[in-house]
């Protein structure tokens, strides 16, 4: 932004005061940034804009607090967040791409495919639009919505930078997840970007021909690859990992899953969390009973492996990956929704 000024023929403090501006105000018109003599504002008017990103509809749980959202992008394209209310504060989960291209057999996100990367500001305005909304202050931010962030490096580190900065939102990297399916060269990336925010892997298997039947990028990247990765990540960063696992019924519920799953994991500083399958019309697999989860969780923990189960929320409006704006896309391009 500094040199867009300098470029512009304008002092490069502009950029501070701008950019300090967006982020108390949680996005803004060039208007109103009253900051700027009108002159000013008049001559950014014609040779720059600002994001906009307007909620399209907010459905409310009626079992917790979650709350999930329809976020309208400028090209007309739907995306979708949700903010859960744990103890320790408000979690927003974000969406990083317009779709996703990974093709895991579960999710509905990815059932038609990748229409495109979203852009810093709309990663952003999904967290301040939300934020604006509700009159709240977001605590937790994690990358767990739509979409491969790994598939969409470039845009969500500037993202994570934009959103860490002390002149901008300020939030820590210790309280930004980001889930990925394992691109392995990303996840080095990633550790050597000075960045430590918490890492999930999409695990769901621990052997290589299951995990490539309902993950096409297992058939890429192998499991003991992400393995090596991860324990590079971890000495890299001192952040945790955590594992998730998308429990399903007959295929990677098994005595010898736990099995494997504790011997490559064995010295790996990480955690397992046990996701219920949420079932998709797509996919005719069923979750396992709780309380053959819950044995899963003891068997691991047992063998001293930290494991927790993913508690749900808000399942009475579809705040599962990529199933609410299916709805409303009907498998059709969303740039049909008026
Ligand atoms: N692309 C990223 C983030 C997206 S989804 C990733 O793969 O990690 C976040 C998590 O929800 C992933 O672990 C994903 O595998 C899981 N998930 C997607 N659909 C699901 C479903 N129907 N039931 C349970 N978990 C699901």
């Amino acid at each position: 932004m500094e040199s867009f000024f300098i470029s512009i023929g304008e002092e490069k403090f502009r950029a501070e005061q701008l950019f300090n501006f967006i982020h108390k105000n949680r996005g803004a018109k060039i208007q109103n940034i009253t900051v700027f003599s009108k002159v000013l504002r008049d001559k950014l008017e014609n040779m720059a804009a600002i994001n906009e990103t307007k909620i399209y509809k907010r459905f409310d749980s009626k079992l917790d607090n979650t709350k999930k959202y329809l976020f309208l992008l400028e090209d007309n394209n739907i995306i979708e967040g949700v903010i859960m209310e744990y103890t320790h504060g408000l979690t927003v989960c974000i969406s990083t791409q317009v779709g996703c291209r990974m093709g895991c057999s579960f999710c509905a996100s990815t059932k038609e495919g990748l229409v495109r990367n979203l852009n810093p500001a709309e990663m952003a305005n999904q967290i301040y639009n939300i934020e604006e909304d509700l009159n709240c202050k977001i605590n937790n931010i994690v990358l767990m919505g739509s979409g491969e962030p790994l598939d969409n490096y470039d845009n969500v580190i500037k993202f994570l930078k934009i959103i860490h900065h002390e002149k901008g939102k300020n939030i820590s990297y210790r309280n930004i997840t980001l889930s990925t399916c394992g691109i392995v060269p990303k996840i080095y990336a990633l550790a050597d970007e000075g960045i430590p925010i918490n890492l999930s892997i999409s695990l769901h298997s621990p052997f290589n021909h299951i995990r490539e039947r309902i993950m096409p990028i297992g058939k890429k990247y192998l499991v003991e690859e992400i393995i090596k990765a991860c324990k590079y990540y971890y000495n890299k960063t001192n952040r945790r990992i955590t594992m998730e696992y998308t429990v399903i019924k007959g295929i990677n519920d098994r005595e010898k899953d736990l099995e494997e799953l504790i011997k490559i994991l064995k010295d790996l500083n990480c955690y397992i969390n046990l996701i219920p399958l949420n079932p998709i019309k797509e996919y005719d697999k069923e979750r396992p009973s709780i309380s053959n989860i819950e044995k899963f969780q003891q068997e691991l923990k047992k063998s001293g492996i930290n494991a927790t189960i993913r508690r749900e929320m808000g399942s009475d409006v579809n705040a599962s990956c990529g199933q609410l704006r299916r709805r409303y896309t009907n498998g059709k391009d969303s740039k049909t929704i008026q």
